[in-house]
């Protein structure tokens, strides 16, 4: 499964340091009795959870951006020439109030929200989000910034620093810091349309996907749903002040109730309510705001010197243009829809056998792929679970893994303050028993937690400001009873291993500077420590460690783990298949140039997916343009070829371990040195490439993904 880490709200703005005096202003409100006020005393300066209260974030935050503006305006202001030290490095010091508040704020308002938090978070994001361009668009710290980075040939700067120089100076120049004042003005008014725009988008498509719920009196039509699913649907009715179901949708094209519902006509209600949702030429239409969002899109990259927005956004990137991205995807498209072309061939002759006497459509996919599914692989989760008790899997398995790899040692903490009773804390310990991290983890649902399962960092490491990362770990699998273990599906496993693999690369950073620490990396790039990290959930000498009987110890089954690896392929071409469609339609809307004519959304899109040969009448795009926020108003847009692109990543670099001799220390150690601890201190490619020896092929992908017959 993919899966996003949040990001801090404030990237580049940092932990605590040494002997650095704040330029604080005074705040009635904020003073030495908040647990924020000074750098936290705890191991590892972890977050007093025992001490903050939920009033105490709020005044931090305030009391963090007024201090972190005042830092700024002394480096902008300093009467000295500017010099990589007095403006990089100072720069690098500022904001860590702010970053102290924030990454607690962030974590307890994600996993364990009340509406205090809430109510603090929507009153401060506008704030917090003006404050980032008060920084960036700071006129007399870029002029700084820039006689530093012309400067750059002559400095003699190490490698690290010369890497912060160039970032940051293009952090500047791509927020569009080098322009006229007029042409900054023209910028300004640029974005503020098109954030108004995005956010008309999103109110539209949230009111459109609410409006697109299938209803219904007659009972008959839902059958095939469980009793609990017919409940929910009762209950999802009623909240709608309506009589009988209600089934609503979620945001992909695909419904996961499909795979439920044996009335076609209902399927192809439902698929038909998703598929045009926004689409229907009333109040909730996208049609015209995407289209205009595309040109002024193109606009803004002329205007910034880009031949199109998707050249613009890929400039920071490991793809670093569009016409990389491009043949990356070209290349997956013909394996891709041959293996979506064999399933939709398993399906037909599944609907053949039982004598439907139609051809497969869309609305069918779910339905029979999910009888297929048992057929071939008779794999149930319950004969799956007994074998995969929560500790068992976290210490015996995901721990386990990383100490063949990398040496590393665990120790539970119980002295450290979490913010939930169900967090638990682990001291990470080098191989040399030289401390390296705090490592939190909460794995169980709650009401008041976000969905699905993230990484993030309370502290980050930078040897520049003398810290060490504090890390945690946050999931969503269902708590047992009191007294009873957690058993767990293999896909909670599969988790459980990709956000470790964020951790990890946080845990080994080893870099000077912060805003170059750990997970800082491109879009293209984050996703592929914790992707490969996945494999290992797999592999024979750590799977036989951890998959053992909750009651018995017995091994799993060697039957059982071989459907497992199995059932991992399937249904992958249509999957692939179905982001490939929405990545080239994302891709395709962000290179018009500022010349090209407003689009017709509907046209443009039919003519993008045949360009591409992804026009397929039973594998629709995961998304449609009209309802694609990612795209239109999410931080995707030009971007959602990046969950492909680290697949690749991971894929090939776990091609490299298996002709390596697999699952060693000396494997671990030369991964980890060359590239969990980099960071973002060097160009990804580059990074990539002297570890790998080569440029990352799509082949490894295409072998591990099912989609070409394996020379292994
Ligand atoms: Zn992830």
């Amino acid at each position: 499964m993919l899966k996003l880490i949040t990001t801090l709200i404030l990237s580049g703005t940092f932990a605590l340091g040494t002997g650095y005096a704040p330029a604080r202003t005074p705040d009635a409100n904020f003073g030495p009795s908040n647990p924020f006020y000074a750098p936290s005393t705890l191991p590892f300066h972890a977050p007093p959870f025992d001490k903050i209260k939920d009033e105490d974030y709020q005044p931090a935050i305030e009391a963090g951006m007024a201090e972190e503006i005042a830092e700024i305006q002394a480096i902008a202001d300093n009467p000295a020439a500017p010099t990589f030290e007095n403006t990089l490095v100072a720069k690098e010091r500022t904001g860590r109030l702010l970053q102290r508040a924030m990454a607690a704020f962030g974590a307890v308002t994600d996993a364990n929200s009340d509406p205090v938090l809430l109510k603090v978070r929507a009153e401060e994001a506008p704030k917090l989000a003006a404050h980032q361009d008060t920084i960036y668009l700071n006129a007399k710290l870029f002029a700084r910034v820039d006689a530093v980075y012309k400067q750059r040939k002559s400095l003699q700067l190490d490698p690290e620093s010369l890497r912060l120089l160039e970032v940051t100076h293009d952090n500047f120049v791509r927020s569009g810091a080098n322009l006229s004042d007029a042409d900054k003005g023209q910028l300004k008014k640029l974005n503020g349309e098109i954030a108004t725009l995005s956010n008309e988008f999103s109110t539209r498509v949230l009111a459109a996907t609410k409006d697109g719920a299938y209803a219904t009196t007659d009972k008959n039509t839902l059958a095939g749903l469980s009793d609990t699913q017919l409940a929910a649907a009762a209950q999802a009715a009623q909240s709608r002040k309506q009589m009988g179901y209600a089934l609503p949708l979620q945001n992909t094209t695909q419904q996961p109730m499909l795979s439920s519902l044996s009335v076609r006509a209902t399927r192809e209600a439902i698929f038909e309510n998703s598929w045009n949702r926004a689409e229907r030429g009333d109040a909730n239409d996208t049609r015209d705001i995407i289209a205009h969002l595309a040109q002024l899109r193109a606009q803004r990259a002329q205007l910034l010197g880009y031949p199109n927005h998707a050249a613009w956004k890929l400039g920071d990137q490991m793809a670093k243009a569009p016409e990389a991205a491009l043949k990356f995807m070209d290349a997956l498209v013909p394996g891709a829809t041959a293996k979506a072309a064999s399933e939709a061939k398993d399906i037909q002759d599944l609907i053949d056998a039982q004598k439907g006497g139609f051809t497969l459509q869309p609305w069918d996919w779910e339905f029979y792929s999910e009888q297929v599914r048992k057929a071939k692989y008779d794999l149930n989760e319950e004969d799956v679970k007994p074998y995969l008790e929560l500790n068992n899997v976290l210490e015996n398995g995901v721990f386990y893994a990383a100490h063949q790899l990398y040496g590393i040692t665990f120790k539970e903490r119980k002295d450290i303050p979490v913010y939930q009773p169900d967090v638990r804390v682990f001291e990470v310990s080098d191989a040399d028993g030289k401390p390296l991290a705090l490592f939190y983890c909460d794995y169980f649902k709650r009401d008041n937690k976000n969905g699905g399962a993230w990484m993030d960092e309370f502290v980050h490491e930078s040897k520049l400001l003398g810290t060490l990362p504090v890390v945690y770990n946050v999931a969503n699998f269902e708590k047992p009873a009191p007294d009873e273990p957690a058993l767990i599906s293999f896909t909670d496993v599969t988790t459980m291993f990709h956000e470790f693999g964020h951790a990890l690369n946080a845990m080994f950073a080893d870099t000077e500077y912060p805003s170059l620490s750990g997970t800082a990396t491109a879009r293209d790039f984050v996703e592929f420590p914790s992707q490969f990290n996945e494999h290992w959930a797999l592999y024979p000498g750590v799977i036989n460690h951890y998959a053992k009987h909750y009651k018995t110890g017995a091994p799993m089954p060697t039957e059982l783990v071989a459907n497992v690896k199995k059932s991992q392929t399937f249904d992958q071409g249509y999957m692939l298949t179905e982001l490939l469609a929405a990545a080239e339609l994302d891709m395709q809307w962000h290179m018009l140039p500022a010349s090209a004519p407003l689009q017709q959304p509907d046209e443009f899109e039919k003519q993008a997916l045949e360009k591409t040969h992804l026009l397929l009448s039973d594998v629709p795009p995961r998304y449609r343009s009209t309802y694609f926020s990612h795209i239109w108003s999410g931080d995707y847009s030009a971007g959602y070829y990046a969950y492909l692109w680290s697949e690749m990543l991971d894929d090939d670099a776990f091609q490299w371990f298996e002709d390596h001799g697999g699952l060693t220390r000396a494997n671990g150690d030369r991964f980890r040195r060359m590239v969990l601890s980099r960071g973002n201190t060097e160009d990804l490619a580059k990074m990539y490439a002297a570890w790998r020896g080569k440029e990352p092929s799509v082949e490894p992908m295409l072998k591990y993904r099912g989609l070409q017959e394996s020379g292994h």
